[in-house]
């Protein structure tokens, strides 16, 4: 009897000692567990990739490794594309993108029709972007686009882009020293401005050509076919629906002396200063080839005066400060 009490209680002691050997255990390894290996984020900064505060970053970031992106074009790809071209990478074979990082209106899907007109015209890789983006690489008019946002000042309207036939201003007023015409009203005071700086100048500007509706273009286009063949009247004339004065905000602009043009030192004028009133010269010289018009000095645009005194800086065009600046903050 008192020997099974001995066994009884050596196993009693024995389980307690299993017990806390195994609570011991347990409690050892749950403190340590696999956290020794790294985790997926440690391994991409091993790799040199730069840890971007994005939920899909690490996989993002694995499908690109697995492209054969490397760890620097990577981090470049984050810190210049946008989301829209970072989605069109994830979905595309690997492509060079060395020479369009920093390239703000870069667009991914047009990669290979920036290559190619970079080539055919020798130019700068920023240059054949934006001029692919304004669809310099097809013929005129072949892709039409809706104009958006068409009570802007900031509205493009050329040959990619147009306004609908029923698009009328809801703004238009008549110039109060020239009654007849009809401006947006936003763009009355300053033009006010520009025509008395002009006249303390002794510059003395006459306009005679400002809001013209879809129909009255189409009127005029129609006639100018009857005179010149089709490739000719694009040259000077817009299509309905593609004419800046439909928009309310183009004015042609004449010297006292011409009928229908500026003098050469008036233009020089309206060149140094229309700016500061916030208007551009819309068709210069030499930059046909981007607009699609030939040289207009009579033509002024408003777009104010924040955004034609930098276009002024800049020398460009406004299709291409549109396309390079604008686009994205509009809703095209
Ligand atoms: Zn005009």
């Amino acid at each position: 009897m008192k020997k099974d009490i001995k066994v009884l209680i050596c196993l009693f002691f024995i389980l307690i000692l299993i017990g806390g050997l195994l609570y011991f255990k347990t409690n050892i390894f749950s403190n340590n567990p696999p956290s020794s290996l790294p985790n997926d984020e440690e391994i991409l900064l091993e790799k040199g990739v730069h840890l971007v505060s994005k939920e899909s970053f690490v996989n993002d970031a694995n499908t690109l490794l697995e492209k054969g992106y490397s760890a620097d074009e990577i981090n470049q790809i984050y810190e210049y594309m946008s989301e829209g071209n970072i989605k069109a990478i994830l979905e595309h074979d690997y492509e060079d993108l060395s020479n369009f990082y920093q390239i703000s209106n870069f667009d991914f899907l047009k990669l290979d029709r920036y290559k190619a007109y970079q080539m055919i015209e020798n130019i700068s890789f920023s240059d054949a972007v934006t001029r692919v983006n304004l669809k310099l690489d097809l013929p005129f008019y072949s892709e039409i686009e809706k104009a958006s946002d068409v009570d802007s000042i900031l509205v493009i309207v050329n040959k990619v882009y147009s306004l609908p036939s029923d698009y009328v201003p809801n703004d238009l007023v008549a110039i109060p020293s020239f009654p007849n015409l009809q401006i947006r009203e936003v763009a009355k005071d300053d033009f006010e401005k520009l025509l008395a700086a002009a006249t303390i100048d002794q510059v003395y500007l006459t306009p005679y050509s400002t809001y013209r509706s879809y129909d009255y273009q189409d009127g005029l286009y129609q006639k100018y076919l009857k005179e010149d063949p089709v490739e000719v009247v694009d040259t000077y004339s817009a299509r309905p629906g593609h004419s800046e004065h439909q928009t309310g905000l183009a004015i042609d602009i004449k010297s006292n002396s011409h009928w229908y043009n500026l003098t050469e030192s008036d233009y020089e004028w309206m060149k140094n200063n229309s700016f500061k009133y916030g208007f551009i010269i819309r068709y210069p010289k030499d930059n046909s080839f981007i607009t699609g018009y030939k040289e207009e000095p009579w033509h002024i645009r408003y777009i104010g005066v924040e955004h034609a005194t930098k276009l002024h800086e800049l020398g460009i065009t406004y299709d291409e400060y549109f396309d390079i600046y604008l686009k994205d903050s509009m809703n095209n």
